[in-house]
């Protein structure tokens, strides 16, 4: 079989690769050329653990994958076209913008010789697919192609490692050929006994919502109990563990913190509401955890602001970890980046460091001062922010940081020292929901 991907942002590269790890002939399409030109060094233009090794392997030793900025020939014999472009928040809207989505289906449907699967893998609103279809019938008979939708879980920092060992790989097809083509494509996984949920393309597409919007409702609850924990003296750490404990519950997505930020749940929690909102559904709940997710990190700021009398204005604040979460060089919607724009707003000097994404921070917020190292951050500042748990930041020197800060008060927003052992040292320490 013949695979085209069309986008090599996180999960078009990545699933490009692994597909030809699998053993399939690929292509990668994007229309972005610069882009082009760092991958054909076998370069990954985002940082992500283990994909530029896959890269260099396919690219040239197997030689199955390869790379183009044409998609018309690229869909030359193509069996299965992935279309794996970003589906971002419309500009001041809640909804999905399917701009690219609709534009690539425009392209294939004038491209189409032979018959071939057309995938949804980027998250779309439920019904995206069926337009896929539709714009591609105005140009090809029904007969020439089928369409489905695969929504892809895998995570930025763990990307490789969760499309070749996922939990589940979800199918949304409307008839047996194109389900069974899926299953080919999947099949290197179902030997793993990977589950293969087959389903409506209607269900594909909420699943994907869904499961997001349930495991961001989780981060928003646990931090709402966490502001409880803090007013009343309890310790969220505890409560949480006891809960995930409950195999009802579970403990994953129970880390109380700063909020959700990334690429992706906030805006899937808010496009998936705005569609049933279309629909005249009312997802309150969800609706709910977005707002009190948008609220947080300038409920984190304020108590940073209020421990300096309400007035940080020209203090130098250190902040350790800018990505959204760590192994990642990610910043969309980080909310690192939320709050140390809201200190600078409130007239504070950012120090800041982060393993892997200091060059997007500094494009994205270029009043921040970079650092070198956590060292170069630490000395002469008058609190420290631990705002990312990176791997970086889990053992550092406690002791030997505040003899170069000017006074040892440290927000660990993400709880990986214990309050106790900080108190001991002398710091002021502040978590989250202790
Ligand atoms: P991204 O923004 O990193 O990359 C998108 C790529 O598509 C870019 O390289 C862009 O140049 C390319 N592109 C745009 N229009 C194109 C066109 N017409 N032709 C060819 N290429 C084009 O996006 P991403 O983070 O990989 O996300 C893609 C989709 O997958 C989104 O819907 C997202 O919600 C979903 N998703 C993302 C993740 C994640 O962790 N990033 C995980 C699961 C699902």
């Amino acid at each position: 079989m013949k695979l085209v991907v069309v986008g090599t942002g996180y999960v078009g590269l990545v699933s490009g690769v692994c597909f030809a790890e699998f053993g399939f002939e690929t292509i990668c399409v994007d229309k972005d050329k610069n882009r082009l030109n760092i991958l054909n060094k076998s370069k990954a233009p985002f940082f992500e653990p283990g994909l530029e090794d896959l890269l260099f392997k396919h690219l040239n030793t197997t030689k199955l994958l390869r790379l183009s900025n044409d998609l018309e020939t690229s869909l030359i014999n193509a069996d299965v076209i992935f279309i794996t472009v970003g589906t971002p928040s419309r500009r001041l809207e809640k909804e999905a913008d399917l701009s690219a989505v609709f534009e690539v289906a425009r392209e294939i449907s004038t491209n189409i010789k032979n018959y071939c699967l057309i995938v949804t893998k980027s998250t779309v609103p439920v019904g995206t697919t069926r337009k896929i279809k539709e714009i591609i019938s105005e140009k090809v008979d029904q007969n020439k192609f089928d369409v489905v939708s695969n929504p892809e879980f895998l995570r930025e920092g763990s990307a490789i490692n969760d499309f070749m060992r996922p939990d589940r790989i979800v199918i949304g097809t409307e008839n047996k050929k194109s389900e069974d083509i899926m299953k080919e494509v999947y099949r290197p996984l179902f030997l793993l006994e990977t589950p293969i949920i087959s389903t409506t393309i209607e269900s594909s597409e909420i699943i994907k919502y869904a499961s997001n919007s349930f495991l961001a409702t989780k981060i928003a609850f646990i931090n709402e109990v966490a502001d409880l924990c803090e007013k009343v003296g309890g310790d969220i750490q505890e409560v949480a563990k006891a809960m995930g404990i409950d195999k009802r519950i579970g403990s994953k997505f129970l880390n109380a913190g700063p909020g959700f930020g990334g690429s992706c749940f906030p805006k899937d929690v808010k496009a998936f509401s705005a569609t049933a909102e279309k629909l005249g559904v009312n997802l309150s709940i969800i609706n709910a955890a977005n707002t009190s997710n948008e609220l947080r990190p300038k409920k984190i700021s304020k108590k940073i602001i209020k421990r300096f009398n309400n007035n940080i204005s020209g203090k130098n604040i250190g902040m350790l970890g800018l990505s959204f979460k760590p192994n990642t060089d990610d910043i969309r919607d980080s909310t690192s980046i939320k709050i140390a724009k809201e200190l600078i707003n409130n007239g504070a000097y950012i120090k800041c460091y982060d393993p892997q994404a200091m060059e997007n921070s500094k494009r994205e917020l270029p009043e921040i001062i970079c650092c070198k190292t956590v060292n170069d951050v630490t000395k002469d500042i008058d609190a420290l922010i631990i705002a990312t748990e990176w791997n970086d930041f889990r053992a550092l020197n406690i002791s030997n940081i505040i003899k170069v800060m000017k006074q040892p008060v440290i927000f660990d927003l993400r709880n990986i020292y214990n309050k106790s052992e900080m108190l001991d040292l002398g710091i002021e320490y502040y978590g989250i929901g202790k």
